[in-house]
């Protein structure tokens, strides 16, 4: 691992906000923990934290010391220094003459203490920092270290490794019991230059950032040359079938399975994003022989739990043409993985007094052999998250096997961490948004109606795939709504198969899907040339049906249900003059809507469409509306709003109508007009 210290960067960083007024510890303390946050086989989304002591004044104008120590929720990666609050060392030092202190207790203690009280709470590990007499801290999940402490001879292990270097503590939960074990440790060992805290993590010291830093990568990187010299065996990989079936024909399957239905008869399910992945340390991992062993033993770092629960779900690998077998097996592994957590919950609940409420028993991490692993979460961000933290798992559990065996905590310790108050506030509640769990695709998504509805979509809570035939520009609108933007020729079968593809495999499938890209071709019928009418119903219908194929195909493995939207138009069903070319396809483009609706509203798949007029949009520029008004002898505003409402439509409001529907539960066939009022295109 790389020592990334520059004297150069650290000290234009520090200088920076020295010159706003930050406190010149505390600017060098936020150059480290970056320094720390941007290696993931360090810490990962929100794990590890680091400190500094040092004076503050505060209201009175009084000097006081602090430690100034990592806020829960802030990422070590991108830390400022609001996310390193002061605290009051006096008090916290104050706590240590205490016996036992409950989670709720110290918590209260480290707010009532903060110098600032909108800060957030500082870390669950604050006084294992504050009980440690130096300077600054640093403490990280290294993988290496992780690998040589997970092992049944860890402890030996690391005194091998290491010698007098660290101090070695026995696993305890965070909290007060970590910090007062830690304090007592360091005080038979006042010369060591960190701390391994068995199946945990390291932590490591010094008077200055650099120092504290340095010995970090130091004895992170001691641990990987062990590993290096001393790996003995890799794996052996398991038989596998020889035709193995592609995730993105799993992932629907999967993701259907794992939903949980809430009313059946009403169609009401709690969806997941499942995100795939499968490099090549996930595929050699997956498919060993000894896979059921080490990947059912447990966490690899307590933090991990509440993103990836204790213990992974294996599935058979999935043989091509043997699907159905496949989906059998995947229903029933996936109801005893239920009924084991529920045991795992019942009997350690028992223990505590019955005191817990039990989350849900769907696996976060799903291994398949031959296919991957599959990520499982509540949005597409939580899903990758897990998918990281699920790498970094295999990446420690791989090195665990190559030296020696993987060994986690018991039973009853990933329990207490999975249901820990301190790390299930990490998750957030709240209610969900409307749409949130579903994954909507948007055609013709980088611009215009399709760009507005993405982003309205996301709003609701959906995780959008936007196609675009220029990817670039589809990623443009994606990424800031945290979705995902790919090319996709929609006149293309071939095309539309890849891109749906690549949205089965990074979310999981889809549950709504907005065939929205359009042209509009024009021409007397009877003069026009076949191509251009041929052209546009490749375009305005053909398109429309490979999108809806695709979509109802991995609705229909979900068996969750589905909502297919169809960008219809005014032209469908009053026809201007010379627009033939554009309103035949449309027309059919509606009989099409409607026809999904009759096929297939017996498995929940619902079908509607919308019919807008007069949108300003790459259908209709401005350059064309201000053609068209002078030869009508308007203005711009009284041509755009020459509806009953007299007011111009955007493609916003065509956005909002296509959300509209998709909310609409029990509405199927349906035409929404958002045209401002067109009496002569009003249906009947
Ligand atoms: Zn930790």
């Amino acid at each position: 691992m790389k020592n990334l210290w520059s004297d150069a960067e650290a000290r234009k960083v520090a200088d920076a906000y020295i010159a706003k007024g930050i406190n010149p510890d505390l600017a060098i303390r936020v150059y480290t923990t970056r320094l720390l946050g941007s290696e993931p086989k360090l810490v990962l989304h929100g794990g590890g934290n680091t400190s500094v002591k040092t004076k503050m004044r505060d209201v009175l104008g009084q000097e006081v010391e602090v430690l100034c120590v990592k806020g829960s929720g802030w990422d070590m990666g991108v830390i400022e220094p609001p996310g390193l609050p002061a605290v009051r060392l006096a008090p916290l030092l104050e706590l240590a003459k205490l016996d036992e202190l409950s989670d709720e207790d110290m918590v209260n203690a480290q707010r009532c203490n903060l110098l600032d009280s909108n800060a957030p709470n500082p870390s669950v590990e604050t006084l294992l920092h504050a009980f440690l007499p130096h300077k600054f801290i640093d403490h990280t999940h290294a993988n290496p270290i992780l690998a040589l402490c997970d092992q049944p001879n860890g402890e030996a292990l690391c005194r091998e490794v290491f010698g007098n270097r660290v101090a070695l503590v026995p696993y305890i939960m965070p909290g007060f019991a970590l910090a007062k074990k830690a304090q007592q440790v360091f005080e038979s060992h006042p010369n060591c230059e960190g701390m391994i805290l068995l199946k945990h993590g390291i932590f490591s010291f010094g008077d200055t950032a650099k120092q504290a830093y340095d010995r970090m990568l130091d004895l992170v990187n001691q641990a990987e040359a062990y590993i290096a010299k001393s790996a003995k065996k890799s794996f052996t990989s398991a038989g596998l079938p020889k035709n193995i079936v592609s995730a993105a024909e799993v992932a629907p399957t999967l993701r259907g399975l794992c939903a949980i239905t809430e009313d059946a008869e009403q169609r009401q399910y709690k969806r997941w994003i499942i995100e795939h992945r499968d490099n090549q340390a996930v595929m050699d991992y997956v498919n060993s022989r000894d896979l059921s062993r080490y990947s059912q033993v447990g966490v690899v770092t307590p933090d991990h739990s509440i993103r990836t629960k204790a213990i992974p779900l294996i599935l058979p690998a999935p043989e091509v043409g043997k699907l159905e077998d496949f989906s059998r097996s995947a229903e029933k592994a996936i109801k005893d993985f239920g009924s084991a957590y529920r045991a795992f919950f019942e009997r350690n609940n028992h223990r505590l007094g019955g005191i817990k409420k039990m989350l849900d028993p769907i696996p976060r991490v799903i291994l398949v052999p031959g296919v991957g692993m599959f990520a499982i979460g509540k949005t597409a961000k939580d899903a990758a998250i897990a998918a990281d933290v699920a790498e970094n798992a295999i990446d420690v559990i791989t090195m665990a096997e190559k030296i020696g065996t993987f060994e986690s905590i018991p039973d009853a310790d990933l329990f207490d961490i999975e249901y820990w108050s301190l790390e299930q506030a990490k998750l957030g509640k709240g209610a969900e948004p409307p749409l949130g769990r579903q994954v909507a695709v948007i055609t013709g998504g980088a611009s215009g109606i399709g760009a507005a509805t993405a982003k309205a979509f996301a709003r609701a809570g959906a995780a959008v795939a936007v196609l675009d035939l220029d990817a670039a520009k589809a990623s443009a609108v994606a990424k800031p709504l945290g979705g995902i933007g790919l090319a996709c020729n929609v006149t293309d079968p071939a095309s539309v198969t890849d891109a749906f593809a690549a949205v089965a495999r990074h979310f999981g499938g889809i549950d709504i899907l907005i065939s929205n890209a359009g042209a509009a071709w024009q021409g007397r019928i009877g003069d026009v040339d076949d191509k251009v009418l041929r052209d546009s119903f490749e375009l305005n219908f053909f398109s429309h049906q490979n999108v809806a194929k695709a979509a109802v195909n991995q609705m229909a493995a979900q068996k969750t249900g589905g909502c297919l939207l169809f960008n219809a138009s005014k032209q469908a069903v009053n026809p201007g003059p010379n627009f033939g070319p554009y309103g035949l396809p449309k027309a059919a483009t509606l009989f099409l809507s409607r026809q999904y609706a009759v096929d297939y509203g017996d498995i929940g798949i619902r079908s509607n469409a919308v019919n807008a007029d007069r949108i300003r949009s790459g259908l209709l520029t401005n350059d064309m509306i201000a053609t068209r008004s002078k030869a009508r002898g308007l203005s711009e505003a009284e041509y755009m709003g020459g509806n009953l409402l007299k007011t111009e439509v955007t493609a916003e409001n065509v956005a909002e109508a296509f959300l509209a529907l998709a909310l609409a539960e029990k509405s199927t066939g349906a035409v929404l007009t958002v045209d401002g009022g067109n009496i002569a295109a009003a249906l009947r």
